[in-house]
């Protein structure tokens, strides 16, 4: 391990960065400088500077306790969205949507996988079964290359009652199933991963006897068995909104997700 290693700060820096900490430490430092460099000496001041600016990109932050008061001193600026993760788009919900509404509940929806070998015990851990694995992942591969408003037009056509649209979002395209006639936030918002998983998984449980309602039902569940992205192909791994898509180190109380390592889209939310 060099010394840099040693001096590096894992927890905030690199992909756990906390942007409001830097921002914070860095306008302080810059206050630091300043200061000194009007008590005329200049060579002290730059030297405050460099190590400043040094010790925030490899440790996350220069002043003590930063991760605490800066997320909050930042989120409580007049700032108009959220000027670290967002560049644009739609506000989009927190979670990621689903085609099934919660009429089913969870236990039943797996109780009935299990029933016609979709899903099988293996041991203490449940896993999809070989036949079904192939069939939903021919259905993903057949998807991949649809726009979002391809993907939209397949799920108006397995959701003839809901109303079905595209909006932009900040990190891309959503397929928005809404119960109203206009988008909004209490409604499903699908990513393209979700989107791509979800319809290939109603379209390859058609085969299985399964009743339209349950097939529904199931998309979500299902995605818990994913093992590359459905989008770009990407591995998939066990994480937190803190480590992924698009959250910040800052955030108190994070999801724990299934994300792909490559496009840093959440696949599922586990529930906390
Ligand atoms: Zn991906």
């Amino acid at each position: 391990m060099s010394t840099l290693d040693r001096f590096r700060n894992p927890a905030y820096t690199g992909e756990s960065r906390c942007w409001p900490c830097t921002v914070v430490n860095v306008v302080l430092v810059g206050g630091v400088v300043a200061g000194v460099a009007l008590l005329d000496y200049p060579v002290v001041a730059a030297a405050v500077g460099l190590v400043g600016l040094l010790a925030i990109w490899a440790r996350g932050y220069v002043v003590p306790y930063t991760p605490r008061f800066a997320p909050p001193l930042v989120a409580a600026l007049p700032l108009p969205g959220d000027p670290f993760h967002a560049d644009g788009g739609a506000e989009v919900p927190a979670e990621d949507g689903s085609l099934g509404s919660d009429e089913i509940d969870g236990e039943t929806v797996l109780t009935r996988l299990v029933e016609v070998g979709v899903v099988v015990p293996e041991g203490e851990d449940l896993m999809l079964s070989e036949e079904f694995h192939a069939a939903w992942h021919d259905r993903m591969e057949q998807h991949q290359d649809d726009s979002a408003e391809e993907l939209a037009a397949v799920v108006r056509d397995l959701l003839p009652d809901a109303s079905v649209s595209v909006e932009d979002g900040a990190r891309g395209p959503y397929v928005v199933v809404s119960a109203g006639d206009t988008a909004s936030l209490s409604d499903a918002w699908l990513t393209r991963p979700v989107a791509i998983a979800e319809v290939a998984a109603v379209e390859a449980l058609a085969d299985t006897g399964l009743d339209e309602q349950t097939r529904l039902a199931a998309a979500e569940p299902l995605r818990t068995f994913l093992d590359v992205c459905p989008d770009c192909g990407g591995a998939v791994e066990v994480t937190t909104t803190v480590e992924c898509c698009g959250g910040s180190a800052g955030a108190t109380d994070p999801d724990e997700v299934l994300a792909c390592t490559e496009c840093d889209t959440r696949l599922f939310t586990f529930p906390g």
